[in-house]
């Protein structure tokens, strides 16, 4: 059986970044991951400008950047009148250290924190399931299942970062307190030139029906379409449907090119706590939300940046436990009052607008915000108030 200071479950990007957190502050640590390989399904490809930082200070800013781009266009569209509102986060310049937002798959942004760990030493164990969780005064022991059988490890602590079904929410008996969304996001990643049509690299699309986040995943010409659709249409037919779709939305011929497709149930859900005894839930396992406007890795991220940095301080024992619960009452806390009830109302706003008079309400406030660029500035600054100041 091996220990270490730290075990963490699950190598999606929460994951691997606090277990890089840790081994730069000299923490031994561990990951396992269900899946053979990164998951490479189509998810999170928008980071705030916000998030810039704690990934500079973890060395991956600029091989992120290098790996995707930045940018700083950003548009509604309103597909029924063809109207654009035009804003940029160029309106923080001054104001800001990264002025920019950064579009990379999350999956890449996780393959190069693996190369780092790789390079520190951090046994990653991919084919890896959690099945099993124990723990006392002590430490905690955590089965899991391989191809080559059952494994048992032993950690001081425990980081779930297993995604919103999360095993180790289960095992430690947490209700994911909450609701579901009565639709299915669909996302693909499609070719399509968006930008030939004038689409801004990030595309909000309002329509009571034909509702979309478009957004240019790369160079390559590949762009990323989240639409939505009920619930109870089959979801073994999802690709059968999208051609009626794109033939609606497409704004030029309706030619595209299919490259990978998702779908997705949406949840807005928080786990009971964030913290029990000796395991600490981050990202996706203690917080869900539907993904409009890009809140539900920045909410992870922002328990990362603070969580690793904790756990590292009361590990050498620098600092007390309790800061561990300071950790998860706070990251609760704002994700129950800040990130939840907002990508609530983008949701509602980007996929619901079938009411005229709230619509023309919603677009005379965009209007009057793409005119000014104080209140741009106030629009942009919104995601910097999910982060959590250092707590040690
Ligand atoms: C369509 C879509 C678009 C999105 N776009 C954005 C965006 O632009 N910006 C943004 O901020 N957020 C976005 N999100 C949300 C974002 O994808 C999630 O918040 C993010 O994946 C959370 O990362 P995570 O590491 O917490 O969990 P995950 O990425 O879900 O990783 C969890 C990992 O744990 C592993 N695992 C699960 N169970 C076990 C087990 N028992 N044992 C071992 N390993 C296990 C899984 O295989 C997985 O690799 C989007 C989501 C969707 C669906």
């Amino acid at each position: 059986m091996t220990r270490t200071d730290v075990l963490v479950v699950g190598a999606g990007p929460v994951g691997v970044l606090n277990a890089l957190g840790l081994a730069r502050a000299g923490i031994s640590v561990r990951v396992v991951e269900a899946e053979p390989e990164v998951a490479q399904s189509p998810r999170a490809m928008v980071y705030h400008w916000s998030v810039l930082e704690g990934i500079e200070r973890l060395g991956l800013l600029d091989q992120a950047v290098r790996a995707g781009f930045t940018k700083q266009d950003y548009s509604y569209l309103v597909l029924e009148t063809g109207e654009r509102i035009e804003m940029s986060v160029s309106v923080l310049e001054g104001h800001v250290r990264h002025p920019y937002n950064l579009h990379l798959g999350q999956n890449r942004l996780a393959e190069i924190a693996l190369e780092h760990l790789k390079r520190l030493g951090v046994p990653v164990h991919f084919g890896c399931r959690v099945t099993g969780l124990t723990q006392d005064d002590y430490g905690v022991t955590v089965q899991a299942e391989t191809a080559d059988g059952p494994d048992e490890f032993q950690a001081d602590w425990v980081i779930g970062a297993d995604g919103a079904r999360s095993s180790v929410r289960q095992l430690l008996g947490l209700e994911f307190e909450g609701m579901t969304w009565p639709e299915r996001f669909v996302a693909t990643n499609i070719r399509y030139d968006f930008e030939a049509h004038g689409y801004g690299r990030s595309t909000l699309q309002i329509d009571g029906r034909y509702g979309a986040i478009i957004a240019k995943i790369d160079e390559t010409g590949l762009w990323r379409c989240t639409y939505c659709e009920d619930l109870s249409l089959p979801e073994e037919e999802v690709v059968d449907r999208m051609p009626a779709y794109f033939d609606t939305v497409l704004p030029g011929s309706k030619e595209f090119e299919l490259v990978q497709y998702s779908p997705y149930r949406m949840h807005q859900r928080a786990a009971e706590s964030f913290r029990a005894g000796r395991v600490l839930l981050a990202g996706d396992a203690a917080h869900s939300t539907n993904p409009t406007g890009g809140l539900g890795l920045t909410s992870g991220l922002f328990d990362t940046f603070v969580l690793y940095d904790a756990l590292a301080a009361v590990v050498r024992g620098r600092a007390a436990e309790t800061v561990l619960d300071r950790y998860a009452e706070e990251r609760k806390r704002v994700f129950i009052e800040l990130a939840s009830p907002t990508a609530s109302e983008n949701k509602r706003l980007i996929y619901h607008s079938t009411d005229p008079v709230r619509l023309e309400q919603d677009l005379e406030r965009l209007r009057g915000m793409g005119k000014d660029e104080q209140q741009q500035v106030e629009k942009f600054l919104f995601s910097k108030k999910l982060e959590t100041p250092a707590l040690v």
